[in-house]
């Protein structure tokens, strides 16, 4: 089922989270033991992360650095055809533009659609950590718009070779990424929120937001982004807060504040367990407003851990 038709049939908020592809080298029994640990609160959908190739030096014995191409999470697509056979629960496999040609993204929307994945998330990606800027492969796409546009077209059979033949249409939900504290690039909130409502007119049907550990910057989002015109569903992204150094290593990673009041609560802790304990807590008080405030969907960032996920879950559904 569409994560659309999923969201537009419930009465109230649903819930689904996002998980990892195992890393390379390890088979997907993790994986299968964090869905096992979760089913029981009846996620309505899986998001599933995409990893692109990453340039890693190694020293050589000769002194010398060798340049390696390496993907530390490959096989996004074949992990959520079988979550998806598996579990019977629609998987939605995030698809990037970095590192990929438009060939090669053509290519793995034709195989998600034979493994009748029928969801995606269309993100544009990082770029490499060696690269100041994101860099586009050569004939790929330069910003999730031009994916969402790829992607749509297939709807209406339009591959990316016009003189194909006895060509089948390919339909999938497309959603994009939102940032309620702007993406760390856009010139400014206006700007971001202009090409936000590029992708949703390009055929974006919803979009999750990026982390926010402060309800008033979603809400406040969600007011810009209806004044803008977007009105498609935005589903807040939870994020909780996991380890210590946390507090001052997501700010830095993915541009976003941490309200004084959660940082000072944090700093007190002593261990880890203890910030995780301060963070499932937070992540409840937000969780529990977002609902009572009927947002259409939670969306979870689990990174693979699921002891707090399962407490924010038992507190609130
Ligand atoms: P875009 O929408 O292309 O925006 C990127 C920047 O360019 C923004 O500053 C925007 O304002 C600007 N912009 C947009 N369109 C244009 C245009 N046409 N012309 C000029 N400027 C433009 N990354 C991964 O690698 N794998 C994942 O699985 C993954 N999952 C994610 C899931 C969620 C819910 C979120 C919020 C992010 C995820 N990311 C993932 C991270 C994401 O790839 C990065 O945040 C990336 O830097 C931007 O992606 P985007 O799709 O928002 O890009």
């Amino acid at each position: 089922m569409k994560v659309i038709n999923l969201i537009q049939s419930s009465q109230k908020t649903i819930f689904s989270f996002e998980l990892l592809p195992p890393m390379k080298g390890q088979n997907a029994s993790r994986l299968y033991e964090t869905i096992d640990e979760l089913i029981e609160f009846n996620p309505k959908y899986i998001n599933l992360t995409t990893h692109r190739d990453e340039i890693e030096y190694r020293q050589l014995e000769n002194g010398l650095l060798e340049k390696r191409t390496v993907r530390k999470r490959p096989g996004t697509v074949a992990i959520a055809a079988s979550i998806q056979n598996k579990y019977g629960i629609p998987v939605v496999p995030h698809v990037v533009c970095g590192g990929f040609t438009k060939e090669e993204t053509e290519n793995m929307l034709i195989d998600l659609n034979f493994l009748d994945i029928k969801n995606i998330l269309a993100l544009r990606g990082d770029g490499l950590k060696s690269e100041s800027y994101f860099l586009p492969e050569k004939n790929g796409h330069s910003h999730a718009n031009e994916l969402v546009e790829q992607i749509v077209n297939l709807r209406e059979g339009k591959y990316l070779d016009p003189d194909l033949k006895n060509k089948s249409s390919l339909d999938f939900c497309v959603g994009v990424a939102g940032y309620p504290e702007k993406h760390a690039e856009a010139s400014n909130p206006d700007t971001d929120l202009f090409f936000l409502k590029q992708k949703v007119e390009a055929g974006a049907e919803y979009i999750v937001t990026q982390m926010f550990f402060d309800n008033k910057k979603y809400y406040e989002f969600v007011k810009r982004c209806r004044a803008a015109g977007i009105t498609v569903p935005i589903i807040p992204g939870i994020k909780p807060l996991a380890l210590m150094n946390q507090v001052t290593m997501l700010p830095k990673i993915f541009s976003i504040d941490i309200p004084e009041e959660f940082a000072s609560e944090v700093r007190k802790c002593k261990t880890n367990d203890e910030a995780r304990q301060v963070g499932t807590e937070w992540a409840i008080l937000q969780a529990k407003d977002l609902i009572a405030n009927n947002v259409p969907c939670l969306h979870i960032y689990t990174y693979g851990i699921t002891d707090n996920t399962r407490q924010i879950a038992k507190t609130i559904l």
